[in-house]
């Protein structure tokens, strides 16, 4: 069955094809045949586009929205050059997987797209204005362009998260904003701690029950999640993804009583308070430089720049302190996991991380450390009673299999 799996933002959709069916899944034998993306939507927008053989390619074209992003995207799939001879036609297209930010209280899991579904989606735009309205707006293209006998599946940031006991999801406030407004903690990069924990106890033969595990997706947005018996039981982020690690332009936890003063001092409004946490904040908001990790740790080497090292030793930091608190809430784990485009790539960060952790039995070996660049693979010494590991995140490879299984009435193995 060829997949394709759809992330429709505001002003981007990202798109890839993946192979796979039930035995493929089995044996993990899923062949990823193209991904790509089309960004700067509205104008002259950039598409980038890579097939499993072929170069990366990038071209410009004037492209309005999400559905005319699509129409682009399936034109070049189903031409002679695009190096996809899989997909000659929209026929050789069997289903699409859909990213849908927000589920709410209403999906647990993964579901087939029917009206009531795309009504639960509908719901759930008050808790994601940002998000799940462009998550329809691609689930609307693919109607229009393929008509209803194509099978859609939505895949939810949230649902792994829908395991999160009471205690651990509500904040203290009056009880009737929960009740009246659903304000609680949802959680997100759901789909990416799920694949990271099934990944994990795939390489160490370990059966679900036996998967106790504090994940960190270290990307532009950053996560922690407190997975036990391969649960998700505890995560950093909130009611939104504003909430706890330090991200790239994110400010994480924070005082709520700031807001009000930068209101007050800054003459802001709400609204521009809340942009200012969410674009200004995190590491580009203290180094005063950029949202980029790599970045910044290149001008550490060259520079030695006071607030560079700040923002780096404060990320780190607040990444440290979530993995104590979450070692507390589950009473230990065995591994600590590091995924995202920081968590892959950085062996200073997962390094500093880790650094502070001896107490609780992780020692980062050095050199298994400096290796682990976008592999998997264990980085802690051999003698460390929590080990620490590298497990590269694949959402769209679990998009593409929840997809095939909701298609066939296959139960979800988590
Ligand atoms: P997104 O959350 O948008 O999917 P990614 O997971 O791709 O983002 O992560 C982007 C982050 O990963 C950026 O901060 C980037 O600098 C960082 N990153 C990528 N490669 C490296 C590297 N070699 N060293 C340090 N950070 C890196």
């Amino acid at each position: 069955m060829n997949v394709l799996i759809l992330n429709a933002g505001s002003s981007s959709l990202k798109f890839q094809v993946i192979a796979t069916d039930l035995e493929r899944i089995k044996t993990s034998s899923d062949e990823r045949l193209c991904r790509g993306q089309v960004e700067r939507l509205g104008g002259e927008a950039i598409i980038t586009v890579q097939s499993r053989t072929g170069p990366r390619r990038k071209l410009t074209a004037p492209i309005r929205d999400v559905a005319a992003a699509l129409d682009y995207v399936l034109r070049w799939l189903a031409s002679e050059n695009s190096g996809v001879p899989e997909i000659r036609s929209l026929g050789d297209v069997h289903a699409v997987g859909h990213r849908v930010v927000h589920g709410g209280e209403t999906f647990h899991e993964s579901a087939l797209i029917t009206d009531e579904v795309l009504k639960g989606i509908e719901d759930c735009i008050d808790l994601a204005p940002l998000h799940n309205p462009n998550n329809l707006k691609g689930i609307q293209a693919v109607r229009e362009i393929f008509g209803s006998q194509t099978p859609q599946v939505a895949v939810f940031d949230t649902a792994f998260h829908a395991t999160i006991p009471e205690h651990a999801y509500l904040y203290a406030l009056p009880y009737h904003l929960y009740r009246r407004h659903r304000i609680r903690r949802y959680g997100f990069h759901g789909t990416s701690h799920r694949y990271v924990a099934y990944r994990y106890r795939a390489l160490c033969g370990l059966t679900r029950e036996q998967t106790n595990l504090v994940t960190l997706h270290l990307g532009n947005g950053c996560s922690a999640c407190a997975i036990r018996g391969g649960h998700s039981v505890d995560t950093s982020m909130g009611m939104t993804p504003l909430e706890g690690l330090v991200m790239g332009t994110r400010s994480g936890d924070l005082d709520p009583a700031i807001l009000n003063l930068m209101a007050g001092k800054e003459g802001l409004s709400p609204h521009e308070v809340e942009s200012v946490l969410n674009t200004q904040s995190g590491l580009l908001g203290i180094s005063g430089l950029t949202n980029d990790m790599k970045v910044l740790e290149e001008e550490l080497l060259v520079h030695e720049d006071r607030r560079v090292r700040l923002a780096i030793e404060i990320f780190c930091y607040r990444a440290r302190k979530y993995v104590g608190a979450f070692l507390a809430a589950m009473g230990g784990a065995d591994a600590v996991i590091f995924t995202g485009g920081i968590g892959e790539n950085s062996p200073l960060v997962r390094a500093r991380i880790c650094d502070g952790l001896a107490w609780a039995g992780l020692k980062i070996d050095a050199a298994r450390n400096e290796q682990m660049v976008r592999r998997e693979g264990r980085i802690s010494t051999d003698d460390s009673t929590l080990n620490a590991w590298v497990v590269p995140t694949d959402e769209e490879l679990l998009i593409a299999r929840d997809t095939v299984r909701c298609i066939l009435g296959e139960p979800h193995p988590g």
